[in-house]
């Protein structure tokens, strides 16, 4: 009776998550179909060994003998074979691909074992049923657990070996349903039927699924369609086989859009356009990748120019939600196997910035950017795989460029900037670098870095033998965003044992919002002793009110304001300057190219003049050679 206490429930809850995982959408993936055979094996398991137990006790006096072993045989056999899935399932965790000969050597334990299991019809190897003695193990019924623990220890070392492929996450979970395997095969060398020990493997599916299979993690929030997830683990695979297309396409000016409609109304759009795909297309795979980013997928044939046709033509109609008439434009990017890329992240994120400059182009209306014909988004990519690894490794350089005192033409200051390489050593231009660096969050180290070589430049006797009173430093608006900024950069000032009145902070207009966390920033680094210059003033709304909320010494002139100047005089920059030098600030002037310009900048007031008609940016390493005081 005590056996059913076990059976009974573990069977129903069996059942019940079989139903659920069973009435989820799943991707066609490797992954789910070897989970999906993991979990018919698990079924079959506790069924057989269910009958088994029931059988070998009450009923072996009165039933053939025949058919009982027949149904241990199943039992025995179906339990071997469900540790091999196990171990398929970490081969595909760990992105272990077998070849097709990898695949039959994998395959021979569990064929020996089935041939030996079978044998015990006959000769008793693995079990033997007598009516007198009951159900007896034979000598080789250790090698069905050898069987089992052999599949969990190669999975073993497997996590370990290919330990690059996944996360600690995933490790732990790969590691823990193996652990659990080879816990509940030990417990059959004790009680080699024992229906409480097929509670260890059902504790190793619920592993698998929690970790891995579970299908909410692939759902995105908006439609029940698939999320960015799932899209990489379908191109993990697509990829491999070298066999896909996708249609991607966004929602153009979304982020506007969305302010304009409310986000209530906009996310029903979203939904709505969803409904319409998977009315219209149920075949294929559907995705949205959120901020209105929508990818269309095939393993095979997706006719993807009559699809963006089709759709093009009912986003001439708007999408009716609550009583509002919502219209939107979409703008499409291709993607197919002939696409030299081959890895899943990087043909995301590749795809996400064709998306993103597609939606905010006006070239792409309805015309396809196909991504497996530019190379433009490969250099974006290329400065990406850079900069990471530049940051990384901290091989970010810096340069300097000198500012002079527009009087006497004077080097007295320098402005750091940031330079990394490609990898045939050759610079990137922070233009380049800069925005990919803000989007992807390495700015925040990248800024660290660059203000630490400073920090010790301004320290040696390099900067010394200089004469330069201050070296400006450049900081990035999202820098800016961080709480922690000033507790960081007074961290490190205090480590270089350095001076914070040789550094002066640049920040842009961008960086002073309405956010009191700047604010609060800068007065806590000013109080530490650094001074701040405004930088490319000008440039934007050049909002004079708010510059009183901010310590600055020095204004920066936009390069492109002084160069417009010098083209086509007029009042403005003459009486913005004016107005500057009364509020008390100094002014830089930047982009310096000429005689004439530095000239004339010199005569509106500016007080110190930068640009290539000095110095272009030189290594930091360099720059006391060129500049030093005492040659
Ligand atoms: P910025 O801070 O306004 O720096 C001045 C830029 O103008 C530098 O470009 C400099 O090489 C260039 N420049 C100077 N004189 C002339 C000239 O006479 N003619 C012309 N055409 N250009 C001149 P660079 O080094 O390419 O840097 C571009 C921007 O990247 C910088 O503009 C700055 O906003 C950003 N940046 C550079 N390094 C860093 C950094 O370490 N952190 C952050 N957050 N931003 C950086
Ligand atoms: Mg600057
Ligand atoms: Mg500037």
């Amino acid at each position: 009776m005590s056996d059913y206490v076990i059976i009974i429930p573990g069977m129903t809850a069996l059942l019940v998550f079989y139903i659920y995982y069973l009435s989820k959408p799943r991707l066609p993936i490797n992954q789910n179909r070897v989970f999906l055979a993991i979990l018919a094996a698990e079924f079959l398991c506790m069924t057989s060994e269910t009958a088994v137990v029931m059988l070998n006790s009450d009923y072996i006096r009165t039933m053939n003998l025949h058919l009982l072993s027949f149904i241990n045989i199943t039992f025995f056999t179906f339990y071997i074979c469900r540790s091999y899935l196990f171990f398929l399932f970490t081969c595909i965790i760990t992105k272990t691909r077998l070849s097709a000969v990898k695949k039959w050597i994998t395959r021979i334990p569990m064929l020996i074992t089935s041939v030996i299991i079978i044998s015990s019809f006959w000769n008793g190897a693995v079990f033997s049923l007598s009516e007198k003695r009951g159900f007896r193990t034979g000598p080789l019924f250790p090698a069905v657990l050898i069987c089992v623990i052999l599949y969990a220890l190669i999975s073993f070392g497997l996590i370990t070996v290919k330990r690059k492929n996944h996360t600690r996450f995933e490790w732990a979970s790969c590691t823990a349903y193996n652990a659990v395997l080879v816990c509940g095969a030990l417990g059959r060398f004790i009680w080699p039927l024992h229906p409480a020990l097929s509670v260890f493997c059902f504790l190793s599916v619920i592993i698998c699924y929690l970790s891995f299979e579970n299908p909410d993690i692939f759902i995105s929030d908006r439609g029940g369609v698939f999320n960015k997830r799932a899209l990489r683990a379908v191109l993990d695979e697509s990829i491999h086989n070298g066999a896909y297309r996708a249609l991607g396409f966004v929602l153009r000016g979304y982020i506007d859009e969305r302010a304009i409609y409310g986000s209530t109304q906009m996310d029903r759009g979203v939904e709505l356009i969803i409904e319409y795909l998977k009315e219209k297309y149920p075949k294929h795979l559907l995705f949205y990748l959120r901020n209105g980013n929508f990818v269309i997928f095939d393993s095979e044939a997706l006719n993807i120019y009559a699809i963006s046709e089709e759709l093009y033509a009912r986003f001439q109609q708007p999408w009716r939600t609550h009583d509002v008439d919502i219209f939107l434009t979409p703008s499409f990017v291709k993607v197919g196997a002939e696409s030299k890329i081959r890895s899943a992240d990087t043909l995301i994120d590749n795809m996400l910035m064709a998306l993103e400059k597609v939606g905010s182009s006006n070239v792409y209306g309805k015309e396809m950017y196909d991504l497996d014909n530019t190379g433009e988004i490969d250099e974006q990519v290329r400065v990406k795989g850079a900069l990471e690894y530049a940051v990384d490794n901290d091989l970010a350089e810096v340069f300097l460029q000198p500012i002079v005192k527009a009087d006497t033409g004077d080097v007295i200051a320098a402005e750091a900037l940031a330079r990394i390489r490609d990898e045939e050593g050759r610079l990137i231009s922070p233009a380049k670098f800069i925005p990919i660096a803000e989007k992807s969050g390495y700015i925040n180290m990248l800024g660290e870095q660059v203000f630490e070589k400073v920090c010790r430049f301004v320290n040696s006797n390099a900067f010394s033998k200089t004469g330069l009173q201050f070296v400006n430093v450049n900081l990035s608006p999202i820098q800016c965003m961080r709480a922690d900024l000033s507790t960081r950069f007074i961290e490190i000032i205090k480590k270089c044992k350095s001076y914070p009145e040789r550094i002066h902070l640049e920040i842009t207009e961008q960086s002073m919002g309405d956010s009191s966390i700047i604010i609060k920033q800068v007065e806590i680094l000013k109080n530490a002793g650094f001074q701040f210059a405004l930088d490319d003033y000008g440039s934007g709304y050049s909002n004079l009110t708010r510059l009183k909320y901010y310590p600055f010494l020095n204004v920066k002139i936009d390069m492109d304001v002084v160069r417009d100047h010098c083209e086509n005089k007029s009042p403005f920059l003459p009486n913005l300057i004016t107005v500057l030098k009364q509020l008390g600030y100094t002014i830089t002037a930047e982009g310096i190219e000429t005689r004439s310009m530095a000239e004339e900048m010199r005569a509106l007031g500016c007080d110190y003049l930068q640009g290539f008609y000095y110095s272009k940016p030189v290594p930091m390493e360099d720059f006391a050679m060129y500049y030093s005081r005492m040659y």
